[in-house]
């Protein structure tokens, strides 16, 4: 196995999609040209794949950019679309979603099943005087009354703001007050790595700094013992299984705001994402029926959190507006034992998997044994997302899970864009490791120079959106001039994504990391990408992580953190040795990072992005910036220790 997959910087091999998948794939290479010769036009057909109560009057108000309005004039609710209709047109017995709590413990929910509920709950949140246009914050477990809360808020036109069950309750509390949300929806608690673990204590911290917040809605999920303020909690089962499940949904404008999403925090202090209804809900439902060659018989699972955009858009959203079966499953994936979702995909019969690069470098580290033990033969579309998928782990992915058979989809997106933006088509793309390749049909993307212009073939730079585009953000909640401030100024009229990318000698794009990682070392420019890639392509790296800090002769200079493979023998100082003489030998001695610090752990957000600028901090010796959205925040006290550690 490692000689086929060594040296995968330099991998060139190129996967064409299976024929029978091409041959009836929903996306074909004519749907890029069609899009090319009216964008408005291609958007105002996938807008009607949905149900309009008013069609629209004008597809995009620009006029006021970079303030966008898509399908002016027309009417639509976001539950309506992902329930209702489905029930109405006879599929109402049709599974939604196989929910797997960690304990093992399951439910399957059909569309009618789903709309019962999500219709009681709303009738709840009536009662409790939530009306369109109020925000409803909600911090759950993966738990199946997350996605009714959501789908009940959207029917009353309620945004909600969904925080992740793992954020402490400054975090949680930060974002209520952000957002100003009056009901707060969470649960006693969930099941993690084989525990209860609780969350009502965080709500109950939170909220000694909200005073705004009436009500608490409360699912009892773990059944552990929790505080209770009288008049202010209440629990889900007694609020909501009373209610009538029968609920009319109202019809809002096209830009009636869906929900706020704060942003990871990779770089910084989140952002508040606020998403609208009509246009987003367009972009979800085609780019998963588009990216993931969706069809009626398919079993589709995207694992990962609803507290992130992931989630919203391909838990929740996507999937629901297109109709399709899901799988959510609670806890984590080595509980109880390390095949946890392999044993999934089999149970189910998971034909669609789409889960992000960090977890396929675990499940690697963990080696191929594992998953070899399932019968993973119904998976026939993988993606991945989030961060750029290292070409060594692309293969892996492909050949371990995909049994050598699968298209990989690379998709490149933010919770600002709302959707998927830069991919591969399964149907379409001849898959290239470690690119994310074109702009969907409908988005215009390009990588240009400092000044603006874009980048000959073969050239790296910023990659910037040159056209609006239906999911886009609408502004950041409460704060219209920071929202200009942060992506319509770098460029004029175009979006700056924030990262570095680079066209290859074919024009397909590659993404390189954020340009606030960028590294400047005695004048060249160096992509944390590259190097990582090259780092874990080393037969003893599981995972590895590179910042550029300040250096009195360079410049800059690179400095790697990695984690090593199980089975690696060596000392920390042999193996960096090594590590920095592959790293000459796969990029050029300028990409030779400085130092290399062996390490137990890496500092990730709770999506499984990692935190370069914490490592930055360190390696530059300051204090650490924002740290309320990392998973674990012992890993900084493990890494710095390890730094003062000589050798
Ligand atoms: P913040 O904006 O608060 O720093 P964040 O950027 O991590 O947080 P997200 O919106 O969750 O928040 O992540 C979007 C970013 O993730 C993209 O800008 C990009 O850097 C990275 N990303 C996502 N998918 C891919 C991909 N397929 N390839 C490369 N990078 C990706
Ligand atoms: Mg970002």
């Amino acid at each position: 196995m490692s000689e086929a997959l060594s040296n995968l910087l330099r991998e060139d091999r190129r996967f064409p999609p299976p024929a029978e998948l091409a041959a009836a794939a929903n996306v074909t290479k004519e749907t890029y040209a069609e899009a090319d010769a009216d964008r408005i036009a291609f958007w105002e057909e996938q807008a009607r794949r949905l149900h309009w109560d008013r069609e629209w009057d004008e597809a995009l108000d620009w006029s006021k950019a970079p303030f966008a309005k898509w399908f002016v004039g027309g009417r639509i609710n976001a539950a309506y679309n992902c329930l209702d209709r489905h029930v109405e047109a006879g599929n109402g017995d049709k599974v939604a979603y196989h929910w797997e709590g960690e304990p093992g413990d399951t439910r399957t929910l059909t569309y009618t099943d789903l709309l019962r509920e999500v219709s009681r709950a709303a009738n709840a949140l009536i009662e409790l005087g939530v009306r369109a246009g109020d925000r409803v914050a909600i911090y759950m477990p993966m738990i199946p009354e997350t996605v009714v809360a959501m789908l009940a808020c959207a029917r009353l036109g309620a945004p909600h703001t969904v925080v992740f069950g793992g954020f402490s309750a400054s975090a949680l509390r930060d974002r209520i007050q952000d957002c100003d949300a009056r009901i707060v929806i969470t649960s006693d608690g969930g099941y993690r790595r084989g525990a209860p673990s609780a969350l009502k204590p965080q709500v109950d911290q939170a909220l000694t700094e909200c005073p705004d917040v009436r009500n608490v809605l409360v699912v009892k999920r773990t059944d552990q013992d929790v505080e209770w303020t009288e008049g202010r909690d209440l629990w889900w089962h007694e609020a909501v299984d009373k209610q009538s499940d029968q609920h009319t949904a109202e019809f809002f404008d096209a830009e009636q705001p869906l929900y706020v999403m704060y942003t990871s925090g990779t770089t910084g202090k989140p952002k508040g994402i606020l998403h609208t209804t009509g246009g987003y809900l367009t972009q979800v439902a085609w780019t998963h029926w588009a990216v993931f060659d969706v069809k009626p018989d398919d079993v589709y699972w995207t694992a990962a959190d609803i507290g992130w955009v992931t989630g919203h858009s391909y838990i929740v959203y996507g999937p629901l507006a297109n109709g399709v079966t899901s799988v959510m499953y609670e806890g984590t994936p080595d509980t109880p034992h390390r095949g946890r979702w392999w044993e999934l995909i089999a149970k189910y019969g998971v034909s669609i998997l789409y889960c992000a690069p960090t977890a396929i470098r675990t499940f690697m580290k963990w080696g191929e044994d594992i998953p070899a033990e399932f019968d993973l033969s119904s998976l026939r579309v993988l993606g991945s997302v989030g961060e750029p998928i290292n070409p060594e782990a692309y293969v892996w992915y492909r050949t371990f899970i995909g049994s050598g058979r699968t298209p990989v989809v690379d998709t490149w997106w933010q919770t600002e864009t709302g959707g998927i933006m830069i991919t591969p088509l399964p149907g379409v793309a001849d898959g290239k490791p470690g690119a994310a390749m074109t702009p969907l049909p409908g988005i215009s993307a390009e990588v240009v120079d400092d000044a603006g212009n874009a980048v000959p073939n073969g050239a790296g730079g910023y990659l910037v959106l040159t056209e609006p585009w239906p999911a886009m953000l609408r502004t950041l909640w409460g704060d219209d001039q920071r929202y200009v401030d942060t992506y319509w100024s770098r460029f004029e009229g175009r979006y700056f994504a924030g990262d570095g990318a680079k066209k290859d000698d074919d024009g397909d794009i590659w993404l390189l990391g954020r340009v606030d990682d960028v590294m400047n070392v005695s004048g060249h420019r160096l992509s944390t990408t590259e190097i990582e890639s090259a780092l874990v392509s080393h037969p003893n790296v599981a995972e590895a992580a590179v910042v550029g800090a300040t250096d009195p002769t360079t410049g800059q200079a690179v400095v790697a953190f990695v984690i090593l493979r199980g089975s690696a023998t060596e000392s920390g100082e042999q193996a960096a040795k090594e590590l920095r003489n592959h790293v000459a030998a796969e990029i050029g001695p300028i990409a030779k990072p400085r130092q290399i610090l062996v390490v137990e752990e890496l500092p990730k957000t709770r999506s499984g992005k990692i935190m370069r600028r914490l490592l930055r901090d360190v390696a530059e010796n300051r204090e650490l910036g924002d740290v309320t959205t990392l998973t674990d925040s012992s890993v900084m006290e493990l890494i710095r220790t390890n730094l003062s550690t000589p050798g």
